[in-house]
């Protein structure tokens, strides 16, 4: 019975696993076609002080396919990283980001910071910075180029750091800043973060999902707040869902909050709608 138990352990594994394989396969082959069929699009999730002012945004990427449906960029960003595709993802997201800071400039919409995610496997990429600055020639000037910030996530960021800041300082010296995005949850040491040139750190939602949990207390939280202060960082709580988690964030000086709380990632021209509210209601 023991025998038979095992066996059919195994043909459940295979069949999952051969699922999964065949997901990513389908996955691969109509993420090849996505840019082209204008199947990718962007949303824009306000960041705001303590006041509520938005101050900023990030740029998230999101992916509709008709066979597929909506495929979330927790799974396609990873798979266009293995298969190179990301490089040119990450140029399409850098150019259409581009156009909307440069039409919401025009329009007289004032961020302070504008965040995109880059891939590690973009920032390795040796033609990532000509690439980018070719762009930022196309689109921007140097005002708006200096509120450009690219988050790049620590638990990939460990490959060959000389390399990483030599490509953050060149992205630097056009006044581009750099945020560690999901920060307490990857592999990075303290060492490493005083080493790279980092604007910003970005606490990953899963500690601020814990503020209001009576069984957990917010000591991590705290301490990455004063991790960054000794530090000289600026700090984003991300994942901010209630009223009580911005309280908390507030009072211990948390400068920008950015979550469902205030705003789920909205098209542009929503984002451009909240944004006028915003300031309407500050008023
Ligand atoms: P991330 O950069 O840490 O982005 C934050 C994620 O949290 C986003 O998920 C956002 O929609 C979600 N979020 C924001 N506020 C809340 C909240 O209050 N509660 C909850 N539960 N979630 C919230 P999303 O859009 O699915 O993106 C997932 C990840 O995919 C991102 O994590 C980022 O690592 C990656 N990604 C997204 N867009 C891009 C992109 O343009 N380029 C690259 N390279 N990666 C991207
Ligand atoms: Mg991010
Ligand atoms: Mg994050
Ligand atoms: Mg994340």
């Amino acid at each position: 019975e023991a025998k038979l138990k095992g066996r059919d352990g195994v043909i459940l594994f295979n069949n999952e696993l051969s699922v999964r394989v065949e997901r990513k396969l389908e996955v691969e082959r109509f993420l090849r076609f996505a840019i082209k069929k204008e199947e990718i699009t962007l949303n824009y999730q306000p960041q705001v002080d303590k006041k509520g002012k938005v101050v900023g945004c990030e740029v998230l990427v999101r992916w509709h396919n008709e066979q597929l449906g909506s495929v979330g960029p927790d799974e396609f960003i990873p798979i266009s990283e293995q298969t190179g595709f990301i490089i040119e993802l990450g140029h399409y997201i850098l150019e259409e980001s581009f156009k909307t800071l440069s039409e919401w400039d025009k329009k007289g919409l004032k961020l302070e910071q504008f965040s995109i995610n880059i891939s590690m496997r973009q920032m390795f990429c040796n033609t990532f910075i000509d690439d980018m600055l070719l762009l930022c020639a196309k689109y921007l000037n140097d005002s708006l180029s200096s509120k450009l910030i690219f988050e790049i996530t620590e638990s990939s960021a460990a490959e060959d750091i000389p390399k990483l800041i030599n490509t953050m300082n060149r992205a630097k010296a056009c006044g581009i800043r750099f945020s560690m995005d999901d920060f307490g949850t990857g592999y990075s040491s303290l060492s490493y973060l005083r080493q790279i040139p980092i604007y910003e750190l970005k606490i990953d939602k899963a500690f601020i999902n814990e503020l209001g949990n009576p069984k957990k207390d917010a000591n991590m939280v705290k301490t990455i707040l004063n991790i960054a202060k000794n530090l000289g960082l600026s700090v984003v709580a991300e994942g901010v869902e209630t009223q009580m988690q911005e309280k908390f964030l507030i009072d211990e000086k948390c400068d920008i909050l950015q979550g469902y709380y205030f705003s789920k990632p909205l098209s542009k021209d929503k984002f451009e709608e909240f944004y006028l509210k915003g300031k309407i209601s500050s008023l």
